[in-house]
């Protein structure tokens, strides 16, 4: 089972990723944050990303690339979830030539749907809780701007090939992981 976890910043994506990856024993790579250890650790990379990472911006395709690439060439195990990538068309095209390169490919995508106004909510309460530099009004409001601008294409990119598989996320945490592992545990 290789997995998209696809949604727009503040619909979950992080705790749904590690419900799945323990319930269903698959690793996980989350791509926001091995940018933020590399800012917390201020390596070259970091300080590179971090230039977009504060705005809310996405950071140059070949960082986040890169990073999936070198850990999907060295997963033995062929069961995977990625949790912040791909986040825009090019990135997508990018990951299947990776996985072809290795005769893989996807299995499913899992789109969180959550409504905007529910999003800035969950942001600011997050950011009263984790105090993460990218949880202020004005750069959620440009994080959500660039996710429908960049990563909602994904939707109709992924939904083409039949593999998109949409859940409200409107809904409580527990709730959207039960519909989340019914439509696993049934695939
Ligand atoms: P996240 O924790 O997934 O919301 O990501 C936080 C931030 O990390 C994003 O706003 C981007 O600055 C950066 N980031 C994470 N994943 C990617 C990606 N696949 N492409 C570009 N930037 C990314």
């Amino acid at each position: 089972m290789r997995i998209i976890l696809l949604g727009p910043p503040g619909a979950g994506k992080g705790t749904q990723a590690g419900y799945i990856s323990k319930n269903f024993n698959i690793k996980k790579i989350s791509t926001g944050d091995l940018v933020r250890s590399h800012i917390k650790e201020n390596t070259e990379l970091g300080k590179i990303a971090n230039e977009y990472y504060i705005k809310g911006d996405l950071v140059p395709d070949k960082i986040p690339t890169n990073m999936v690439k070198e850990w999907i060439l060295n997963q033995i195990d062929s069961k995977w979830l990625l949790d912040g990538f791909p986040r825009n068309i090019n990135q997508a095209e990018s990951l299947n030539n990776i996985l072809s390169s290795v005769n893989s490919n996807i299995n499913t995508v899992l789109f969180i749907n959550v409504d905007t106004k529910l999003l800035i909510e969950r942001l600011l309460n997050r950011q009263s809780i984790e105090n993460r530099s990218d949880d202020n009004l004005e750069t959620i409001k440009n994080r959500i701007s660039i996710y429908e601008k960049e990563t909602s294409p994904l939707i109709g990119f992924y939904n083409d090939k039949k593999l998109l598989y949409k859940i409200n996320g409107n809904k409580p945490i527990k709730s959207v992981y039960q519909e989340i592992e019914n439509y696993l545990k049934n695939k």
